[in-house]
Protein backbone atom coordinates (compact mmCIF):
# COMPACT_ATOMS: atom_id res chain seq x y z
CA UNK A 1 0.00 0.00 0.00
CA UNK A 2 1.28 3.43 -0.82
CA UNK A 3 0.25 6.99 -1.73
CA UNK A 4 1.83 7.37 -5.11
CA UNK A 5 0.01 9.75 -6.98
CA UNK A 6 2.21 9.49 -9.67
CA UNK A 7 0.90 5.59 -10.19
CA UNK A 8 -2.61 6.40 -9.69
CA UNK A 9 -2.30 9.34 -12.35
CA UNK A 10 -0.70 6.36 -14.76
CA UNK A 11 -3.11 4.10 -14.12
CA UNK A 12 -6.40 6.65 -14.53
CA UNK A 13 -4.81 7.70 -17.79
CA UNK A 14 -4.77 4.40 -19.36
CA UNK A 15 -7.77 3.18 -17.82
CA UNK A 16 -10.94 2.67 -19.83
CA UNK A 17 -13.16 1.66 -17.50
CA UNK A 18 -13.36 3.10 -14.08
CA UNK A 19 -15.57 2.40 -11.12
CA UNK A 20 -16.31 4.94 -8.10
CA UNK A 21 -17.71 3.10 -5.08
CA UNK A 22 -18.88 6.59 -2.85
CA UNK A 23 -20.54 6.82 0.45
CA UNK A 24 -21.37 9.24 2.89
CA UNK A 25 -18.16 10.51 3.16
CA UNK A 26 -18.53 11.95 -0.18
CA UNK A 27 -21.89 13.41 0.87
CA UNK A 28 -20.06 14.75 3.86
CA UNK A 29 -18.21 17.63 1.58
CA UNK A 30 -21.94 18.70 0.58
CA UNK A 31 -22.65 19.71 3.87
CA UNK A 32 -24.91 16.62 4.45
CA UNK A 33 -24.96 14.39 7.57
CA UNK A 34 -24.90 10.71 7.52
CA UNK A 35 -27.81 9.29 6.87
CA UNK A 36 -27.85 8.22 10.31
CA UNK A 37 -27.01 11.30 12.07
CA UNK A 38 -29.80 13.45 9.89
CA UNK A 39 -32.28 11.57 12.10
CA UNK A 40 -31.23 10.44 15.02
CA UNK A 41 -31.60 13.21 18.18
CA UNK A 42 -29.39 11.61 20.58
CA UNK A 43 -25.88 9.91 21.11
CA UNK A 44 -27.41 7.01 22.44
CA UNK A 45 -28.63 5.98 18.95
CA UNK A 46 -32.20 6.44 19.53
CA UNK A 47 -34.75 9.04 17.42
CA UNK A 48 -36.60 11.43 19.59
CA UNK A 49 -39.23 9.20 19.59
CA UNK A 50 -37.10 7.14 21.44
CA UNK A 51 -36.95 4.07 18.83
CA UNK A 52 -33.63 3.12 17.07
CA UNK A 53 -33.13 4.57 13.68
CA UNK A 54 -33.57 1.24 12.11
CA UNK A 55 -36.56 0.48 13.62
CA UNK A 56 -38.39 4.04 12.54
CA UNK A 57 -36.94 3.89 9.17
CA UNK A 58 -37.95 0.13 8.50
CA UNK A 59 -40.60 -1.72 6.21
CA UNK A 60 -42.63 -2.66 8.97
CA UNK A 61 -42.62 0.91 10.70
CA UNK A 62 -43.57 2.21 7.11
CA UNK A 63 -46.59 -0.09 7.11
CA UNK A 64 -47.76 0.12 10.48
CA UNK A 65 -47.08 4.06 11.26
CA UNK A 66 -46.56 5.60 8.35
CA UNK A 67 -46.87 9.19 9.95
CA UNK A 68 -43.71 8.12 12.05
CA UNK A 69 -41.48 6.89 8.99
CA UNK A 70 -42.67 10.00 7.12
CA UNK A 71 -41.90 12.10 10.14
CA UNK A 72 -37.76 11.06 9.50
CA UNK A 73 -37.92 10.96 6.44
CA UNK A 74 -38.69 15.09 5.88
CA UNK A 75 -36.35 15.33 8.51
CA UNK A 76 -33.94 13.12 5.74
CA UNK A 77 -35.16 15.33 2.88
CA UNK A 78 -34.39 18.30 4.88
CA UNK A 79 -31.41 17.87 4.79
CA UNK A 80 -30.30 17.10 1.39
CA UNK A 81 -32.58 19.89 0.35
CA UNK A 82 -30.65 22.48 -1.85
CA UNK A 83 -27.49 20.83 -0.89
CA UNK A 84 -24.61 20.46 -4.75
CA UNK A 85 -22.26 18.30 -5.59
CA UNK A 86 -18.73 19.23 -4.32
CA UNK A 87 -15.14 18.67 -5.87
CA UNK A 88 -15.37 14.84 -5.21
CA UNK A 89 -19.03 14.43 -7.64
CA UNK A 90 -17.50 16.63 -10.28
CA UNK A 91 -13.93 15.03 -10.21
CA UNK A 92 -16.11 11.66 -11.07
CA UNK A 93 -17.80 13.15 -14.06
CA UNK A 94 -14.68 15.18 -14.80
CA UNK A 95 -13.08 12.16 -15.92
CA UNK A 96 -15.81 10.83 -18.22
CA UNK A 97 -14.08 10.99 -21.69
CA UNK A 98 -14.90 9.30 -25.22
CA UNK A 99 -12.49 6.69 -24.37
CA UNK A 100 -13.37 5.86 -20.62
CA UNK A 101 -15.92 4.85 -19.19
CA UNK A 102 -17.16 6.18 -15.65
CA UNK A 103 -19.41 4.14 -13.41
CA UNK A 104 -20.31 5.48 -9.79
CA UNK A 105 -22.01 2.58 -7.30
CA UNK A 106 -23.09 4.89 -4.41
CA UNK A 107 -24.29 3.99 -1.21
CA UNK A 108 -25.89 7.58 -0.33
CA UNK A 109 -28.95 8.60 -1.49
CA UNK A 110 -29.24 11.88 -2.20
CA UNK A 111 -28.75 12.32 -5.95
CA UNK A 112 -25.71 14.44 -6.27
CA UNK A 113 -23.71 12.55 -8.48
CA UNK A 114 -26.01 12.99 -11.44
CA UNK A 115 -26.08 16.85 -11.55
CA UNK A 116 -22.37 16.53 -11.17
CA UNK A 117 -22.61 15.09 -14.82
CA UNK A 118 -21.83 11.51 -14.02
CA UNK A 119 -23.78 9.04 -16.28
CA UNK A 120 -23.35 6.16 -15.16
CA UNK A 121 -24.75 5.86 -11.42
CA UNK A 122 -26.20 2.85 -9.69
CA UNK A 123 -27.64 3.99 -6.63
CA UNK A 124 -27.53 0.85 -4.51
CA UNK A 125 -29.55 2.33 -1.81
CA UNK A 126 -32.23 3.96 -3.68
CA UNK A 127 -33.12 7.73 -4.34
CA UNK A 128 -34.62 9.72 -1.60
CA UNK A 129 -35.66 12.21 -4.06
CA UNK A 130 -38.34 9.66 -5.92
CA UNK A 131 -41.38 8.08 -4.42
CA UNK A 132 -43.14 5.65 -5.23
CA UNK A 133 -46.26 3.27 -4.92
CA UNK A 134 -45.22 0.15 -4.48
CA UNK A 135 -49.21 -1.28 -5.06
CA UNK A 136 -49.11 0.62 -8.38
CA UNK A 137 -46.92 1.95 -10.98
CA UNK A 138 -47.46 5.24 -9.33
CA UNK A 139 -44.00 7.30 -9.24
CA UNK A 140 -43.08 10.78 -8.95
CA UNK A 141 -39.27 12.56 -8.88
CA UNK A 142 -39.54 15.82 -6.01
CA UNK A 143 -37.16 18.43 -5.37
CA UNK A 144 -38.58 18.77 -2.13
CA UNK A 145 -41.01 17.09 0.14
CA UNK A 146 -42.66 20.75 1.04
CA UNK A 147 -45.70 19.66 -1.05
CA UNK A 148 -46.45 16.46 0.23
CA UNK A 149 -48.74 15.92 3.42
CA UNK A 150 -47.69 14.54 6.37
CA UNK A 151 -48.94 10.44 5.56
CA UNK A 152 -49.19 10.67 2.11
CA UNK A 153 -50.87 8.16 -0.26
CA UNK A 154 -51.19 7.20 -3.62
CA UNK A 155 -52.68 9.65 -5.83
CA UNK A 156 -54.26 6.66 -8.00
CA UNK A 157 -54.73 3.80 -5.25
CA UNK A 158 -54.47 5.15 -2.79
CA UNK A 159 -51.57 3.32 -0.83
CA UNK A 160 -49.43 4.85 1.92
CA UNK A 161 -46.39 6.11 -0.66
CA UNK A 162 -42.81 5.42 0.11
CA UNK A 163 -39.97 6.84 -0.69
CA UNK A 164 -37.43 4.90 -3.27
CA UNK A 165 -35.28 4.00 -0.21
CA UNK A 166 -33.63 0.54 0.69
CA UNK A 167 -35.29 0.57 4.29
CA UNK A 168 -34.23 -1.55 7.29
CA UNK A 169 -35.49 -5.07 6.22
CA UNK A 170 -35.83 -4.45 2.45
CA UNK A 171 -33.75 -6.22 -0.45
CA UNK A 172 -31.61 -4.01 -2.75
CA UNK A 173 -33.14 -3.16 -5.80
CA UNK A 174 -33.06 -6.18 -7.99
CA UNK A 175 -32.67 -3.63 -11.38
CA UNK A 176 -30.09 -2.04 -9.78
CA UNK A 177 -28.43 -4.87 -9.08
CA UNK A 178 -28.53 -6.72 -12.39
CA UNK A 179 -27.28 -3.53 -14.28
CA UNK A 180 -24.16 -2.98 -11.65
CA UNK A 181 -23.77 -6.91 -12.13
CA UNK A 182 -23.32 -6.80 -15.79
CA UNK A 183 -20.92 -3.85 -15.54
CA UNK A 184 -18.64 -5.71 -12.77
CA UNK A 185 -19.21 -8.66 -15.09
CA UNK A 186 -17.18 -6.75 -17.80
CA UNK A 187 -14.55 -6.03 -15.79
CA UNK A 188 -12.76 -2.54 -14.64
CA UNK A 189 -9.52 -1.36 -15.36
CA UNK A 190 -9.77 1.34 -12.02
CA UNK A 191 -11.53 1.06 -8.62
CA UNK A 192 -11.84 3.74 -6.25
CA UNK A 193 -13.33 3.32 -2.72
CA UNK A 194 -14.13 6.73 -1.29
CA UNK A 195 -15.99 8.10 2.05
CA UNK A 196 -18.11 4.13 2.06
CA UNK A 197 -19.15 2.89 5.24
CA UNK A 198 -19.64 -0.12 6.61
CA UNK A 199 -22.32 -1.19 4.60
CA UNK A 200 -21.12 -4.92 2.55
CA UNK A 201 -22.90 -4.25 -0.42
CA UNK A 202 -21.16 -1.01 -1.00
CA UNK A 203 -17.58 -2.79 0.06
CA UNK A 204 -18.25 -6.05 -0.85
CA UNK A 205 -17.30 -4.90 -5.28
CA UNK A 206 -14.24 -3.66 -3.94
CA UNK A 207 -12.94 -6.82 -2.28
CA UNK A 208 -14.41 -9.02 -5.54
CA UNK A 209 -12.40 -6.48 -7.93
CA UNK A 210 -9.11 -6.74 -5.80
CA UNK A 211 -9.27 -10.60 -5.96
CA UNK A 212 -9.77 -10.20 -9.62
CA UNK A 213 -6.41 -8.39 -9.53
CA UNK A 214 -7.86 -4.67 -10.35
CA UNK A 215 -5.93 -1.99 -8.83
CA UNK A 216 -7.77 -0.51 -5.69
CA UNK A 217 -7.61 3.61 -4.57
CA UNK A 218 -9.17 4.06 -1.38
CA UNK A 219 -9.55 7.59 -0.28
CA UNK A 220 -11.59 7.74 3.03
CA UNK A 221 -9.80 9.00 6.79
CA UNK A 222 -11.02 5.91 8.66
CA UNK A 223 -9.85 2.13 7.87
CA UNK A 224 -12.12 -0.18 6.05
CA UNK A 225 -12.14 -3.60 5.14
CA UNK A 226 -11.01 -2.38 1.86
CA UNK A 227 -8.32 -0.85 3.77
CA UNK A 228 -6.84 -4.03 3.73
CA UNK A 229 -6.82 -4.92 -0.06
CA UNK A 230 -5.87 -1.41 -1.53
CA UNK A 231 -3.39 -0.73 -3.16
CA UNK A 232 -2.96 2.64 -2.83
CA UNK A 233 -4.64 4.71 0.66
CA UNK A 234 -5.23 7.81 0.93
CA UNK A 235 -6.49 9.19 4.32
CA UNK A 236 -7.74 11.75 3.25
CA UNK A 237 -10.92 13.89 5.37
CA UNK A 238 -14.26 12.18 4.44
CA UNK A 239 -14.93 13.65 0.85
CA UNK A 240 -11.19 13.89 -0.16
CA UNK A 241 -11.55 17.23 -0.99
CA UNK A 242 -7.80 17.74 -1.61
CA UNK A 243 -7.39 14.36 -3.25
CA UNK A 244 -10.22 15.09 -5.46
CA UNK A 245 -8.49 18.19 -6.23
CA UNK A 246 -5.19 16.54 -7.42
CA UNK A 247 -8.04 14.17 -9.28
CA UNK A 248 -9.67 17.13 -10.93
CA UNK A 249 -5.78 18.53 -11.59
CA UNK A 250 -5.10 15.28 -13.85
CA UNK A 251 -8.63 15.50 -15.77
CA UNK A 252 -7.71 19.25 -16.18
CA UNK A 253 -3.89 18.61 -17.65
CA UNK A 254 -5.02 15.97 -19.84
CA UNK A 255 -7.64 18.04 -21.35
CA UNK A 256 -10.40 15.38 -20.65
CA UNK A 257 -13.21 17.80 -19.10
CA UNK A 258 -16.01 18.01 -21.59
CA UNK A 259 -19.36 18.16 -19.93
CA UNK A 260 -19.20 19.51 -16.44
CA UNK A 261 -17.34 22.74 -16.55
CA UNK A 262 -20.84 24.52 -15.60
CA UNK A 263 -22.33 22.32 -13.12
CA UNK A 264 -23.17 23.67 -9.33
CA UNK A 265 -20.10 25.26 -8.40
CA UNK A 266 -17.93 24.71 -11.76
CA UNK A 267 -14.84 22.86 -11.65
CA UNK A 268 -12.99 25.80 -10.98
CA UNK A 269 -14.57 26.13 -7.60
CA UNK A 270 -13.55 22.42 -6.58
CA UNK A 271 -10.12 22.80 -8.39
CA UNK A 272 -7.03 24.48 -8.09
CA UNK A 273 -3.32 24.78 -7.80
CA UNK A 274 -1.95 22.44 -5.18
CA UNK A 275 1.09 21.48 -4.12
CA UNK A 276 2.88 18.31 -5.12
CA UNK A 277 3.71 17.08 -1.83
CA UNK A 278 0.26 17.14 -0.47
CA UNK A 279 -0.24 14.18 -2.11
CA UNK A 280 1.90 12.03 0.21
CA UNK A 281 0.98 13.67 3.58
CA UNK A 282 -2.32 13.10 3.05
CA UNK A 283 -1.30 9.39 4.19
ZN1 LIG B 1 -50.59 3.37 -5.95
Amino acid sequence: MNCDFDRVRGLLQRAKRVLFLTGTGVSAESQIPTFRGAATAFADGLTEDGLPFEEVLSSDTLQANPRLSWKHLFKLEQSIRGKLPNAAHQAMAALQTPGRSVFVATENIDELHQPAGSRNVFELHGNLRRIICTQCDYRVHLETFESLPKRPHCPQCQDILHPDVVLDGEPLSETVLAAFNDEQDRGFDLVFSVGTSLFLDVIQPVLAAARRGTPVVEINPEKTPVSEVADFRFAAPAGGRRVFQRVIQIAIQNSLIYANKSGPGGIAAGGGVLQRSMACRLV
